[in-house]
């Protein structure tokens, strides 16, 4: 039986209000056992900790880059009693999602840092892996990591330089890839995966955004009001058919077969988040030392 994580998925998003448990099956159906639903605002934690529970799933904390305009100051606090509050939960794996956006325009750099920062600390303090948001925002991102390290997690959508990625490498984390690297003309995404160590990828979906091509189409449908083409995690096998593609085109000595990026990939997971291992059946969380 295939064991696929997705290791981001929003599924508390309205997109999935109508569906939710029948798309979390149809996930399951095509062996993706394990979903990491990360947080983006104080609204949502008891959501995202409600659906991990009722699924056999996990969940981060935090506050999320895009959200930080309407977060108050005092939500820190609130993290950090919810923190205290779930220490013993095993199903919290992450701080997360937090980071920096420099690409959506309108946001307030330094309102965005001062969470960022204050999140990092809160990840020292409680010992906890984090969840990073990475959108032209790397150089500073890892400048507050240095000033504040913490034991890594994964840098999801990760689509800076391939030295970039060595950094955050270095720094314990894995760099998360999933829709966008299905697209023909991502040849920079493309080439990161076919560069990086295996170690150091997961597979996501970031459902319901980052729609692979084909569903692309669908997706327009959607912004044009249609509750189509959203991503979802039953994606998964197929995203990770074209990394597999990709990795054996670069490198045809791996001969990797699907079932073996399946395990390398979950291995890698429960590596940058070791509360997930204990989460993960015995051959999955074997193959992580060998
Ligand atoms: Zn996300």
């Amino acid at each position: 039986m295939p064991f696929w994580i997705d290791t981001h998925c929003h599924w508390d998003a309205p997109e999935f209000d109508a569906d939710r448990d029948a798309l979390r099956a149809a996930a399951q159906a095509v062996g993706v056992a394990h979903c990491v639903i990360p947080a983006v605002e104080r609204s949502n934690w008891a959501t995202v900790r409600e659906l991990a529970h009722r699924w056999g799933d996990s969940y981060a904390l935090g506050i999320h880059p895009l959200y930080t305009g309407r977060a108050a100051e005092d939500d820190i606090d609130a993290l950090a009693d919810r923190l205290e509050a779930c220490r013993d939960d095993p199903r919290l794996v992450a701080i997360g999602e937090i980071g920096l956006d420099f690409f959506v325009p309108g946001l307030d750099a330094e309102r965005q840092t001062w969470f960022y920062e204050q999140q990092l600390q809160l990840a020292r303090r409680f010992d906890l892996p984090v969840i990073l948001h990475v959108r032209r925002s790397s150089d500073q991102l890892l400048r507050a990591l240095r000033r504040w390290p913490v034991q890594g997690g994964i840098a999801h959508a990760f689509n800076g330089s391939l030295q970039q990625a060595q950094q955050f490498i270095e720094r314990g984390f894995a760099l998360g890839f999933g829709g966008a690297l299905t697209y023909e003309r991502a040849l920079h995404l493309r080439r990161l995966v076919q560069q990086l160590p295996m170690q150091a990828i997961v597979v996501e979906t970031d459902a319901p955004d980052i729609p692979p091509h084909w569903l692309y189409t669908l997706a327009e449908q959607r912004d044009a009001g249609q509750a189509q083409g959203r991503n979802q995690p039953a994606e998964i096998p197929r995203i990770a058919d074209v990394m597999v593609a990709l990795r054996a085109e670069a490198h045809p000595d791996e001969a990797l077969a699907a079932a073996d990026w399946q395990l390398a990939t979950s291995a890698n997971a429960a590596r940058v988040l070791p509360r997930l291992g204990p989460l993960l059946p015995g051959a999955v969380k074997g193959s992580a030392h060998g």
